[in-house]
C-alpha cells in the first residue's frame, strides 16, 4: 500500500523561523502549479507497474489551504482515475487557521478530506508575533469550531516549545489552551534555529534569546506527563493521539491495541515504518522501489518541467520533476529503519519484522550498541522472544538524536 505526500509551496507570508520550501507572493502561479501536478500524478501512474493500491493522502506545505476547492477537487479526481485509493483513505490537509472559513471546510468535507492539521503553535499572542505568524488563538478557537461543524472533528494541532523569552508556565498554558479544543491529535515540536533563517539573524544579533534547551527539555516532559493524563497516547517522539475508550475496551492486549484505539496519523507511520510513498510536487521527497527521490525546489522549476519534460526521465518512481535520487542499499536501508523506526516509542523496531526484512537478527547486527544503550537506559526491551521490540526507554526520547547516531 502507498501514500502520497503534495507539496503546496505556497504562503501568505513567510514566518521568522521557517525553513520549508515555502514562498510568500507567489500565489498568482497556483493555478499552473495544480496543473502540473496533474502532469506529474499522471505521469506517476503510466510508469507505476500496474494500478498502486493508495491508503493514504497529504497536503502539506507550505498553506494548503490557500488551495482553491475547485482546484483540489480536480486533483482528487485524478487521483481517483490514477490509483485504487481505498475508499477509507486518510485525506490530511494542512490549513493555517487564519485562512479557513466554515465554508471552505465544509468544502474540504464534501471532497472526501477527513483529516486536518492546523498550526497553532501557541495561544500567546506575543510568542505568534516572535514566530511571525499572521493568525491569533481566536482564530484557532474558531476554525476548531468550524471544522467540528463541517465533520472534520479529526484534527490535528501543531505546537512549538522551547521559543526564546517562553518560560515553562507560558508553555504550559498554550498547551492547556489547545487541550481545551479536544484535538484528535497534537504534534509538539521543540523549536529549533535553522540556518539562514530571520530567528537566526536575530538571535546572532542579540535581539533574542537562544532557545534553553534544559528549558525546552523540560517543556517536553511537562508536555508527556499532562497528555498521558488528559488521555493521549503518545506513539512517536513528537507525537500523540487521543485516545478514545470504547474502541480501548474492545481491544485485547499487545502493543498495538493502542494504535487502533487511538488517533494517529496514518500517513506519517507510513514514514517511520520505512513504508513506500510518492511525493508530488515542488522539493517534494519520495521513497519507492527502493529508490529515494527528491524533486525540483522552485515552483516555476516544477511548472516548466512538468510542462516541458526533457527527453530522459528515468523509470519509477522518477518523474520530470526529479532532481535527485538514489538506491537505497541495503546498510543504508537498515540505518533508517533503526532512525525511524525507534522514533515510534511503543512500536520501536521489531525482533521478527527486522529478521524477515533484513534475513539477520537485530541483536547480532548492533549487538554492542544495543548492549551499551540498554545498560545507559536509553533503549529498553518490551515484551520477549518472537514478540520482543526494541524502543526508546522514556530518557531516551529526550535524547533520541544522540541514540539515532549510533545506528548510522
Ligand atoms: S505558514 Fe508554515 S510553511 Fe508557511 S512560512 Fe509559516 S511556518 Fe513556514
Amino acid at each position: 500500500m502507498y501514500s502520497l505526500y503534495f507539496h503546496i509551496p505556497f504562503c501568505r507570508s513567510r514566518c521568522g523561523y521557517c525553513d520549508f520550501n515555502t514562498y510568500a507572493g507567489l500565489e498568482r502561479l497556483i493555478p499552473a502549479y495544480l496543473h502540473a501536478l496533474e502532469q506529474e500524478i499522471r505521469h506517476a501512474e503510466l510508469q507505476a507497474a500496474g494500478r498502486l493500491k493508495v491508503h493514504t493522502l497529504f497536503f502539506g506545505g507550505g498553506t494548503p489551504s490557500l488551495l482553491p476547492l475547485t482546484g483540489l477537487e480536480r486533483i482528487l479526481s485524478v487521483l481517483h482515475a490514477a490509483f485504487d485509493l481505498d475508499p477509507r483513505a486518510e485525506i490530511t490537509l494542512e490549513a493555517n487557521p487564519g485562512t479557513l472559513s466554515f465554508n471552505y471546510l465544509q468544502g474540504l468535507k464534501a471532497l472526501g478530506v477527513n483529516r486536518l492539521s492546523l498550526g497553532m503553535q501557541s495561544a500567546r499572542p506575543e510568542e505568534l508575533r516572535l514566530l511571525e505568524r499572521q493568525h491569533t488563538y481566536l482564530e484557532v478557537i474558531q476554525a476548531a469550531a468550524w471544522a467540528r461543524q463541517a465533520g472534520l472533528e479529526n484534527f490535528n494541532l501543531d505546537l512549538i516549545f522551547g521559543l526564546p523569552h517562553q518560560d515553562l508556565e507560558s508553555w504550559a498554558h498554550s498547551l492547556e489552551m489547545a487541550l481545551r479544543l479536544h484535538p484528535a491529535h497534537l504534534s509538539l515540536y521543540a523549536l529549533t534555529v535553522e540556518h539562514g533563517t530571520p530567528l537566526q539573524r536575530w538571535i546572532d544579533r542579540g535581539l533574542l534569546a537562544d532557545p534553553d534547551p534544559d528549558l525546552a527539555a523540560d517543556m517536553y516532559e511537562h508536555a508527556a506527563g499532562r497528555l498521558e493524563q488528559a488521555g493521549y497516547l503518545q506513539y512517536e517522539i513528537s507525537n500523540w493521539g487521543r485516545l478514545e475508550p470504547a474502541r480501548l475496551s474492545e481491544l485485547g492486549s499487545g502493543f498495538s491495541r493502542g494504535y487502533y484505539a487511538a488517533a494517529v496519523c496514518q500517513h506519517n507511520l507510513q514514514y517511520w515504518r520505512g513504508l513506500p510513498y510518492l511525493g508530488f510536487g515542488a522539493g517534494a521527497h519520495g521513497y519507492a522501489a527502493g529508490v529515494r527521490t527528491e524533486n525540483v525546489l522552485s515552483p516555476a522549476a516544477y511548472i516548466q518541467r512538468m510542462q516541458q519534460p526533457g527527453p530522459a526521465v528515468g523509470a519509477f518512481p522518477l518523474t520530470p520533476a526529479t532532481i535527485g535520487s538514489r538506491v537505497v542499499g541495503l546498510d543504508d536501508e537498515i540505518a533508517e529503519t533503526m532512525m525511524m523506526g525507534l522514533r515510534l516509542v511503543q512500536e520501536g523496531i521489531s525482533t521478527t519484522g527486522f529478521k524477515t526484512r533484513f534475513g539477520m537478527t537485530l541483536e547480532h547486527r548492533f549487538s554492542q550498541e544495543i548492549e551499551e544503550l540498554t545498560r545507559l537506559g536509553l533503549l529498553e526491551w518490551q515484551g520477549s522472544g518472537a514478540q520482543s521490540r526494541l524502543r526508546l526507554s522514556p530518557r531516551g526520547r529526550l535524547l533520541g538524536n544522540q541514540v539515532f547516531m549510533r545506528f548510522v
